[in-house]
């Protein structure tokens, strides 16, 4: 069986920055990249607040920098999805695709959240065929026509004005009477003629035929009266829920799934098992602060190989 020295599993900014100090302090990191290689950042389009970009940079392209960077320093980085774990004991053990399995010493956990879906029967129906949780990735689909954002969040609000550019019509869908989000993000909203805000609606139908969706059937939070909206793009931006469900059991986790850690480190439950990015942070989720998390977190394995 294999043995790793210092297993990554995830590849965020968290996963690479871990990969970067850990490579550069001779740990010999092995990094799984999981479902989505490079993370939330690369359903993004611009960066515009990582520090050290003026201009901002492409989501994508800062991904795939990262990724060179811990590559020049010897981290070893697959493409895989951890399947399963034993951390009962040390070594751990780590099934990868639900075939072949390694052990680590180490393990720094940076697995990072998913889009949350509002769990209507018809928005599963038409996931892939109008109803989407990414609008970088699949707006262009829908240039010229007309779209809805759920949401009412930063995210919400940059999905819609990145539609809004592609698209004839934005509506955004808030359950709220106010936006949550960043006052820049609603101004930019406010700003944009073709997004029109729909304040205290719930979405009670995505409707559509064999073709995909073709509107939406509102309710007022309050009154409760109906409405609907013809759209062929139904996007979510409800936020996310941690990607912890191979940890359930084995790591401390909170009441919404993400992993505890101690205080200011990245120590989890379980002794030589650490945690950075998203997936430990409901109230940040930053691209910086994840990678600030990465670096904490490679220091701790190092301390803790160190020490045994
Ligand atoms: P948030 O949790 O901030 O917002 C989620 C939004 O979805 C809220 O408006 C919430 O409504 C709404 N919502 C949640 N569940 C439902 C539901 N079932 N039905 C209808 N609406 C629902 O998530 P975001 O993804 O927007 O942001 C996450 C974090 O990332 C935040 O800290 C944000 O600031 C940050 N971020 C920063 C960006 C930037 O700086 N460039 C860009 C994007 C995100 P309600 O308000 O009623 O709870």
């Amino acid at each position: 069986m294999e043995h790793i020295r210092c297993l990554i599993v995830g590849s965020g900014p968290a996963g690479f920055t871990a990969a970067i100090y850990a490579s550069r302090a001779n740990l010999s990191p092995v990094l799984y990249e999981g479902i989505e290689p490079g993370g939330q950042l690369t359903t993004t389009t611009q960066i515009e607040n990582f520090p050290g970009y003026p201009e901002g940079v492409d989501g994508t392209q800062m991904m795939d920098d990262l990724r060179r960077q811990a590559q020049r320093f010897g981290a070893d980085i697959r493409r895989g999805i951890v399947t399963e774990v034993d951390l009962s004991s040390r070594p751990f053990r780590v099934r990868i695709d639900g075939e072949h399995e390694i052990e680590a010493e180490a393990m720094i956990v940076a697995t990072g959240a998913s889009a949350r879906y509002l769990g209507l029967e018809s928005e599963s129906r038409f996931r892939g065929m109008g109803v989407s949780a990414c609008a970088t990735c699949d707006g262009f689909f829908y240039r010229r026509q007309d779209v809805a954002v759920v949401g009412g969040g930063d995210t919400a609000c940059e999905e819609a004005t990145y539609l809004a550019s592609l698209c004839r019509k934005v509506y955004m869908i808030v359950r709220k009477p106010y936006l949550r989000a960043s006052k820049a993000m609603q101004e930019r909203v406010f700003s944009t003629s073709n997004i029109e805000v729909l304040f205290e609606q719930n979405t009670a139908e995505v409707l559509g035929d064999e073709n995909g969706v073709t509107g939406a059937r509102l309710r007022h939070s309050a009154t409760g009266e109906e409405r609907t909206i013809d759209i062929t793009g139904f996007f979510l931006a409800i936020g996310h829920h941690p990607n912890t469900d191979v940890f359930k059991g084995q790591l401390a986790l909170d009441a919404e799934g993400y992993i505890k850690v101690e205080g200011a480190t990245s120590k989890t439950s379980v002794e030589g098992v650490f945690a950075a990015g998203d997936v430990k942070d409901p109230s940040y989720r930053q691209a910086v602060t994840a990678a600030g998390s990465g670096c904490v977190a490679a220091l701790d394995c190092e301390r803790f190989l160190l020490a045994q």
